[in-house]
């Protein structure tokens, strides 16, 4: 009885409660593969996945650690960001491995996160992710970080990032290098809490081989086998 209870509970709330073993990364994010991997949850009470397409497609699967640090972030941001709804884009396979058209996303530990975003009457909203825009990844920024009447909110963004490393050291893992546009990390480092990342966490200095203006990229630290 305690354990059919405990198994709806489990359920309910997206727990990986049994029979799931810890994930085991190989090789690095650009050549490498992963056993075991962790499926996001499709949504939660502040975030959601960025298609339903891509989580049929087996396309957010992560190892285990990175699966538990992404969860705690957002659960933290219920707190500390309560009016943002976060979306999260691709990630990698089941098994990990080449994942196109992304070079990386191979061994578990890699995740794109779509830029939340303010309207007009500086409303938080969410960005209309379809396959007219290529499942979002075809949304294009201006200069001035502003796309239709939406504009980029950086200091949810800097909260997430900040709430991501807080998570991951915990866990005992740690953020290898978060991917963004180039300008727009110079309007991240001007938020309150954007300004106290800059030293902390080691963002991209080189221009991306795509522009990442409408997600940012991050590569998780975690000892893989190589
Ligand atoms: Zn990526």
């Amino acid at each position: 009885m305690i354990r059919i209870i405990l198994l709806s509970f489990c359920l309910a709330y997206s727990l990986p409660c049994f029979s799931k073993s810890e994930s085991k990364c190989f090789g690095g994010t650009a050549n490498g593969k992963l056993e075991n991997g962790w499926q996001l949850p499709s949504s939660g009470k502040n975030f959601e996945a960025y298609s339903s397409l891509g989580v049929v497609a087996g396309r957010t699967y992560v190892h285990s650690k990175v699966y538990r640090v992404i969860l705690a972030a957002y659960k933290n941001l219920e707190q500390s960001n309560p009016t943002v709804t976060y979306i999260y884009g691709e990630t990698g396979f089941e098994h990990g491995g080449r994942f196109k058209p992304h070079k990386t996303h191979t061994n578990g530990l890699s995740v794109d996160f779509f830029v939340p975003v303010i309207n007009s009457k500086g409303k938080s909203e969410q960005l209309n992710i379809g396959i007219t825009n290529k499942l979002g990844y075809n949304i294009e920024f201006n200069t001035k970080a502003t796309y239709n009447d939406l504009t980029i909110d950086f200091e949810s963004i800097a909260k997430h990032i900040d709430a991501l490393n807080t998570a991951a050291i915990k866990e005992g893992i740690g953020i290898s290098v978060v991917i963004f546009d180039n300008e727009f990390q110079k309007q991240l480092f001007l938020t309150p809490t954007g300004k106290t990342l800059k030293n902390r966490i080691a963002f991209s200095v080189k221009k991306p081989w795509v522009r990442h203006d409408e997600h940012y990229h991050i590569d998780f630290k975690v000892g893989c086998t190589h």
